[in-house]
């Protein structure tokens, strides 16, 4: 049964991942850092459905810690061939609004967190000549007129800048590395952003820069990671797939 691990699956757009793979036959790790309920859970949720899974706290901005999780996922299941690196931090910030801790934190969770969850996938991958590395950028990297969301936005520049190069290293031994680029998405993360008012008020500001009207949910998101993760995507490395409904507003491209 092929292994994967997706980061960040107790809540929000990781867990619709994590119950997407389970449906395509393979065994999920969950990883959380904090709420251990929530991913047990999901955990819950595919062993009923008949399929195998299993928790595993870990923060990923550490790498000692990240390490000891892939001894544990890897004498639960063998090594790991998916990595759906998707635990994310989103912090608000702008020219006038700069928090080099919160920033700092991103930066951690953001990229760390991707160069940390490779490192450690890729032996087992190199010895199996297989491995699908997918990891969740956001549109946010290409320039759009949200604004707010400046700082988080540079972390996942790097994310898109990280996918391309460990494309490029990883893909002689049969490594493809991926990424999704997914607008706006209803869960905890951007609905911890202001005002119910405010909320409310950029939810329909946001249907309506979509092409298709409408905001994603991250089930939306998880089709696209689970087509990057299979044999259908064989010959695809090095891309950024935005799932976004068709956004009208980026400042570039
Ligand atoms: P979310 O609802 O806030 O969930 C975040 C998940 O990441 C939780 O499972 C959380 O675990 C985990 N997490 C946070 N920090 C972690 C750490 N240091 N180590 C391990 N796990 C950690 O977020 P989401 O909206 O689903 O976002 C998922 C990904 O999509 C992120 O990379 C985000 O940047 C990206 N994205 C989201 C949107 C959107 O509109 N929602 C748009 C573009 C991109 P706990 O439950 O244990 O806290």
């Amino acid at each position: 049964m092929t292994a994967a691990l997706v980061t960040g699956a107790s809540r929000g757009i990781g867990r619709a991942i994590a119950l997407r793979l389970a449906l395509d036959g393979v065994a999920v790790a969950i990883n959380y850092a904090k709420n251990e309920a929530a991913a047990v859970a999901v955990a819950e949720k595919i062993l009923q459905a008949g399929g195998r899974a299993r928790p595993f706290r870990a923060e990923v901005g550490d790498a000692a810690q990240v390490e000891e999780m892939y001894r544990g996922i890897e004498s639960w299941i063998g090594p790991v061939l998916i990595v759906v690196n998707n635990a994310g931090l989103l912090y608000a910030g702008s020219v006038d609004r700069y928090s080099a801790d919160e920033f700092d934190a991103m930066v951690k969770t953001n990229v760390n967190g991707v160069i940390n969850c490779t490192r450690a996938a890729v032996a087992g991958m190199r010895a199996a000549r297989d491995g699908r590395i997918v990891n969740i950028s956001s549109i946010a990297a290409a320039g759009t007129s949200a604004a707010g969301t400046t700082y988080y936005a540079a972390t996942k520049g790097a994310v898109e800048t990280l996918t391309r190069r460990f494309a490029l290293e990883l893909g002689p031994s049969g490594i493809r590395v991926n990424a999704v680029a997914p607008g706006f998405v209803v869960t905890d993360m951007v609905d911890a952003l202001g005002t119910p008012e405010e909320r409310a008020a950029r939810l329909a500001n946001m249907a309506s820069r979509a092409v298709l009207g409408r905001v994603g949910t991250p089930e939306d998101i998880a089709e696209a990671v689970a087509f990057l993760a299979s044999d259908s995507a064989r010959f695809i490395s090095g891309q950024i797939l935005a799932v976004d409904g068709g956004r009208t507003d980026y400042l570039s491209h």
